[in-house]
């Protein structure tokens, strides 16, 4: 029989224990991640798939997956786990890790700021009224201007190698119809790059930048490929399954710190305080998760809320971090001090 969220609740935690069930026994957070998936599905009716990129219309609203996957490898998983859907915005945290890896951290943040714009993912006003810089990497702009940095060095298929390589699938591909969809009907990030090209700040041609950015978003991934990437995130840069160090722990860091203050578009703030889990999203409808030192969270949901983030990601992501203590600021009933 199913259990109740108190019932759920109450074993999330054991007094007499250092650590809290779900820690020892897969079992317990198998459960807990299903109740987060029920707790997800009841919503996605509220939310609408997005049609801006016309191939994107095609998502069924009410798939859901989520998988979690511990850094000593456990993985468990619900739903729509192993469903392909293209990367979109979260291939934002592919190609930071990959400009950090190739400039030095000082160089790539001269080149895009670090703070949350408060706008929409695609907005150009702040880029046109207040800053020749876009705010951050995990917006269009940001990313755009990311990816112009990366563009005079590196070609698609070395993007496509590396975010196979941050996410341990080597079947990452690219989809070939939204790539085509989005090349077609992407005016508002092109109207960006030639905005940053005005300002003398893009740092290579501007349709050389949009097809390597218009590419990266269409790669094809899965709930699965972001459990392992948040993963990565949360294991400061090393995979643990494979001990190899992805990318430096300075890179980790600074990467989870975006996630937090801006990964979530312009309801990053309300995700910190309900859910505080460093987080990427996509209109793809996934979110990477990157729960520090213990798992990452791969989530897959098309049905998304006005902002563009998954709805039925919010809602499971709210109460797996209530129910196993896993919001950054949360007290840990099980931390022993002194
Ligand atoms: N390819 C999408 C765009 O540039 C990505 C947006 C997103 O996922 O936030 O509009």
């Amino acid at each position: 029989m199913d259990k109740t969220a108190a019932q759920l609740d109450a074993q999330s935690t054991n007094e007499n224990d250092e650590l809290p069930d779900w820690q020892h026994d897969v079992r317990v957070l198998q459960e807990h991640l299903q109740y987060a998936f029920v707790q997800g599905c009841k919503v996605l009716g509220q939310g609408r798939v997005a049609d801006y990129i016309p191939e994107l219309a095609r998502a069924d609203t009410y798939a859901f997956g989520l998988v979690a996957q511990k850094t000593d490898g456990t993985v468990v998983s619900c739903g729509d786990v192993d469903t392909r859907f293209s990367i979109q915005s979260v291939g934002k945290v592919i190609t930071l890790a990959m400009a950090l890896k190739l400039f030095d951290i000082e160089e790539v943040f001269s080149h895009v700021l670090m703070e949350p714009s408060g706008d929409s993912f695609s907005s150009i006003i702040k880029l046109d009224t207040k800053s020749d810089l876009p705010y951050n990497p995990m917006i269009n702009a940001g990313a755009i201007q990311v990816v112009s940095l990366l563009a005079n060095h590196v070609n698609s298929q070395d993007v496509l190698q590396f975010a196979r390589y941050m996410c341990m699938d080597p079947d990452i591909d690219l989809n070939e119809p939204v790539y085509h969809s989005e090349a077609q009907t992407g005016d508002r990030n092109r109207a960006i790059a030639y905005l940053l090209k005005s300002k003398g700040v893009l740092m290579a041609d501007p349709e050389e930048t949009l097809d390597l950015y218009f590419r990266l978003c269409a790669l094809n991934v899965t709930a699965k490929s972001w459990a392992t990437l948040g993963l990565v995130l949360a294991n400061d840069g090393e995979n643990p399954i494979t001990s190899q160090h992805v990318i430096a722990p300075n890179h980790a860091r600074a990467i989870n710190s975006l996630m937090f203050t801006c990964g979530m578009y312009d309801g990053s703030g309300e995700f910190g305080v309900k859910v505080g889990i460093p987080a990427k999203s996509g209109v793809g409808g996934g979110i990477a998760c990157s729960v520090k030192g213990r798992m990452g969270i791969g989530v897959y949901g098309p049905a998304l809320d006005e902002k563009g983030n998954s709805v039925g990601g919010l809602a499971a992501l709210e109460y797996l971090s209530h129910a196993l203590h896993l919001h950054v600021f949360d007290y840990h009933p099980y931390i022993v001090e002194g």
